[in-house]
């Protein structure tokens, strides 16, 4: 269990322009989920917490979740820098409040989550005019229990996605970030792809000196043998191993019949 504060925020909307969307909501500081390459432990807050990633969660405290005026249909992204479905989510329920609180109104509720306990809300869902649930899932069980140790396994997330999409709300999966030799798009295509309206890739960044060492860490560990393959990409710079993933993904998509939304860029 991480180690939990509770903090005072003046307000449950943030603006953004992350992924398109106007508005962010970031419930928590910190997310229990713990996986290794997570960006947002480089740019979150903070303060009196030394502890390790993934071992401490600020929950945040709203004097109100009033929308600001004139927002109308904008769109709200749960979350930029954690995750709104953590475990402390199932106690603390700040989440499920907020959804409440704006239920009724006519913003575009964006969730992603890698965590299965986003079907407690479905009931949620059903009343709200726009909302979509996306999935991050870029690898299996036996990979993922290291690399986001605290997440729910994958095969949990691909049968909470399949419950969503049969109760009638438009989901997506978000294959990120792809770990050469650990992740699995083409075999996440196959999973998927009677649960999604479309799907998304993104590759690995490494431009963060302490997600590099983690990844590295870990690679050290368990897959000693991907070592070199790392090395060209992240250090040398090679393109080849995405770009022909990439083409293979796009190939792949099309027998399956699965939009692809977003894909990166040939590098
Ligand atoms: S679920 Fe997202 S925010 Fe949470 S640790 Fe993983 S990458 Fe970071």
């Amino acid at each position: 269990m991480p180690d939990i504060r509770r903090i005072d925020a003046r307000h449950f909307m943030t603006p953004t322009r992350i992924g398109g969307h106007d508005f962010t909501c970031n419930p928590y500081v910190g997310c229990g989920h713990g996986c290794i390459y997570c960006y947002a432990k480089s740019y979150v807050d903070q303060p009196g917490r030394p502890a390790p990633w993934g071992s401490y969660v600020d929950v945040k405290r709203y004097p109100n979740f009033d929308i600001p005026r004139n927002t109308g249909s904008k769109s709200l992204f749960f979350s930029s820098a954690t995750d709104c479905y953590q475990p402390v989510e199932r106690d603390e329920h700040l989440t499920r409040d907020i959804l409440e609180a704006i239920r009724e109104s006519a913003l575009r509720i964006s969730i992603l989550t890698k965590s299965a306990l986003v079907t407690r809300d479905l009931d949620l869902f059903k009343q709200m005019r726009h909302v979509e649930v996306g999935f991050s899932i870029s690898m299996f069980d036996e990979a993922a229990a290291f690399v986001e140790p605290g997440a729910s396994r994958p095969t949990d997330r691909i049968s909470a996605l399949r419950v969503l999409r049969e109760a009638g709300i438009s989901t997506h999966v978000f294959v990120a970030p792809i770990l050469p030799g650990i992740s699995d798009p083409i075999g996440l295509i196959d999973a998927c792809a009677p649960y999604v309206e479309y799907m998304m890739f993104d590759t690995l960044n490494l431009r963060d000196p302490e997600n590099k060492i983690a990844v590295f860490r870990h690679l050290l560990a368990r897959k000693p043998e991907l070592l070199s393959l790392y090395r060209n990409i992240f250090e040398q710079g090679d393109k080849t191993w995405y770009n022909d993933l990439r083409e293979q993904i796009v190939e792949h998509a099309k027998t399956r019949g699965v939009p692809i939304r977003y894909i990166y860029d040939r590098r």
